[in-house]
């Protein structure tokens, strides 16, 4: 048996504070910009660990938090898991019945809340049963707002007076340390559990070049947020590099985001495509200077051409990437791969604009319809099989889920994608969301895209909806830009798809709406406006007699 201690977060703890004592930690807060440095956060890590011992947390129990990005947020993501106990991040812009569901299905101890998060808590936790379990609730702040919770403490007074040392028990590293229950647009939400080495392995898959390559001078901001699959593992894999953190705090608007790179000089941010949006509106308007930027992550969604070329055009390198809950979570990154040098610029932008390379330790397959693995031409797809140490082999206490999602030792990702020679992934779609129109698919992720490229489009989606004939044609929802043509609008969209592809891909409709409906996680509902629009007979459009495909 060979020596040595199991793979878990303590040592990155422990090597920031012995390493990088003076790197800070920055983050804004209900109180304004709140900084201090990796030796401030080991000795308050350390406290809270001793206040969370003193109020009965033992190994293996379930602490939650329902919070923004911060620094309180991020003292607990080693401070739970480094007593042995598990972090829990639910995520506040569920329902409340999921937050019941989930509280109760964790069985968690303990909640962390934000005073501006409070009211939302209350309004699940009152009356609900499921909260019965629940023996205390601590306040993100130095002061508890008025509450009709009871048990209730502020973090300040929580953590005010325990020793600023803990002694860091030795884990296995197949201790759970984190929870995060999945976005379930479908359904109930389910839970993955991450043990001490999952998280360690996507700290040092992550920390490479092939991954993120975080290094100690970066600044690195996760405007993800923290109770989404541990914000990337950012939280993780800033501090096991030694970089600085920046935490933008409660709904960060796009000014405060453009404040906090100039002001902090912000190297690597990371986040989804809206956020992108918004900030790209905000530069585009107004004078903010973010030229420390380096390197923007992208993922949760495809990451749109025109977003990728604005920021590229500034210099800073685009990095789309694409994870999943299930793998704690980054599984694919689209850097330029070795010996693609030569690529003119549609080559190079067909490379980045995928979802990418897998990052190193883990392994896929592409399964089509006839449970045959798919080449990887960039043409044939199939449904993502994938496995590896990041990646969860099951769903906490559901079975039903579990005999469906996992096979072989992989999960089976419902991505349906395809693979070009070079091994670039590229995302077709979700299994549920391809639109099959006479029995051939349609990718709405394409369709999306190519609207997405348009000018005067802030957003679109497009959805099947059942036909009598073709069983499902699509429909696309578009948010155009204020103050433009609508009806011109919709035409040249309409005009932009033929061009680029088969006239039975032509949606049979463009929508104009204010809003794409969103999930808790930022991604588009495309549920909501299934429920919506159940019929193609609502529609103004039609499907054309020649809507086959050929
Ligand atoms: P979640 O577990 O909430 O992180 O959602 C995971 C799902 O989000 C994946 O299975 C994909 O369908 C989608 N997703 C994540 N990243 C990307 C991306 N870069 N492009 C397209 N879809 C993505």
């Amino acid at each position: 048996m060979p020596g040595g201690t199991d793979q878990t977060l303590r040592p990155f703890l422990w090597r920031a504070e012995k390493m990088y004592p003076d790197r800070e930690i920055v983050s804004r807060t209900n109180r304004g910009i709140e900084r201090y440095t990796y030796t401030e956060f080991a000795d308050r890590t350390a406290q809270l660990a001793n206040a969370m011992t003193a109020a009965g947390i033992e190994e293996g129990d379930r602490v939650a938090t329902f919070c923004w990005n911060h620094h309180r947020h991020f003292e607990t993501y080693f401070g739970i898991p480094t007593i042995g106990a598990q972090l829990h991040t639910i995520n506040p812009l569920l329902p409340d019945e999921h937050v019941q569901y989930i509280v109760e299905n964790a069985d968690d101890q303990i909640i962390f809340v934000d005073p501006s998060l409070l009211p939302k808590l209350e309004g699940a936790a009152t009356d609900a049963p499921e909260f019965d379990g629940v023996s205390e609730y601590v306040v993100m702040d130095s002061e508890v707002p008025d509450t009709d919770l009871d048990n209730v403490t502020d973090y300040e007074s929580f953590i005010d007076g325990h020793d600023a040392d803990f002694d860091w028990p030795v884990l296995s590293e197949d201790q759970p340390a984190g929870m995060c229950y999945t976005s379930g647009t479908t359904g109930k939400p389910k839970g993955v559990e991450y043990t001490q080495k999952m998280l360690w392995a996507h700290t040092m898959m992550t920390l490479t070049p092939q991954g993120l390559g975080i290094h100690d001078t970066d600044v690195v901001m996760p405007v993800v947020p923290m109770f989404h699959v541990n914000a990337w593992g950012l939280p993780f894999s800033t501090t096991a590099a030694g970089a600085k953190h920046v935490y933008p705090g409660p709904s960060p608007s796009p000014e405060d985001l453009a404040n906090l790179i100039e002001e902090e000089g912000v190297t690597i941010t990371a986040g989804v495509p809206t956020v992108w949006l918004g900030l790209m509106d905000y530069l585009k308007n107004n004078d903010a200077d973010v030229s420390s930027l380096e390197q923007v992550i992208i993922g949760g969604s495809a990451a749109p051409e025109a977003m990728i070329r604005y920021f590229e055009d500034k210099g800073i390198e685009v990095l789309h990437a694409w994870g999943m809950t299930e793998m704690s979570p980054i599984g694919s990154v689209a850097h330029m791969k070795a010996g693609l040098e030569g690529l003119d610029d549609a080559g190079y932008m067909e490379k980045r604009k995928t979802q990418g390379l897998m990052v190193p330790g883990l392994e896929f397959k592409i399964v089509g319809d006839d449970g045959e693995e798919v080449p990887w031409n960039g043409e044939d797809f199939g449904e993502l099989w994938i496995r590896g140490p990041t990646v969860t082999q099951e769903y906490y206490k559901r079975p039903d889920a579990n005999e469906e999602d996992f096979e072989d030792g992989y999960l089976k990702t419902g991505d349906v994608v395809s693979i070009d020679e070079d091994g670039y992934m590229k995302i077709v779609d979700r299994a549920k969301d391809v639109i099959k129109s006479g029995g051939e698919w349609i990718s709405s992720v394409e369709l999306e895209n190519t609207l997405m490229a348009h000018d005067d489009v802030a957003e679109a989606t497009v959805i099947g909806v059942p036909h009598e004939r073709w069983q499902e044609r699509p429909i696309a929802f578009v948010v155009p830009d204020e103050g433009i043509d609508e009806a011109a609008l919709k035409d040249e969209l309409l005009a932009l798809v033929k061009d680029e592809y088969p006239k039975w891909w032509v949606p049979d409709d463009v929508v104009l709406i204010k809003e794409v409906p969103k999930t808790a996680t930022g991604k588009f509902d495309k549920k909501v406006l299934r429920d919506q629009y159940a019929d193609a007979s609502m529609f103004e459009g039609s499907t054309p007699e020649d809507a086959a495909p050929e």
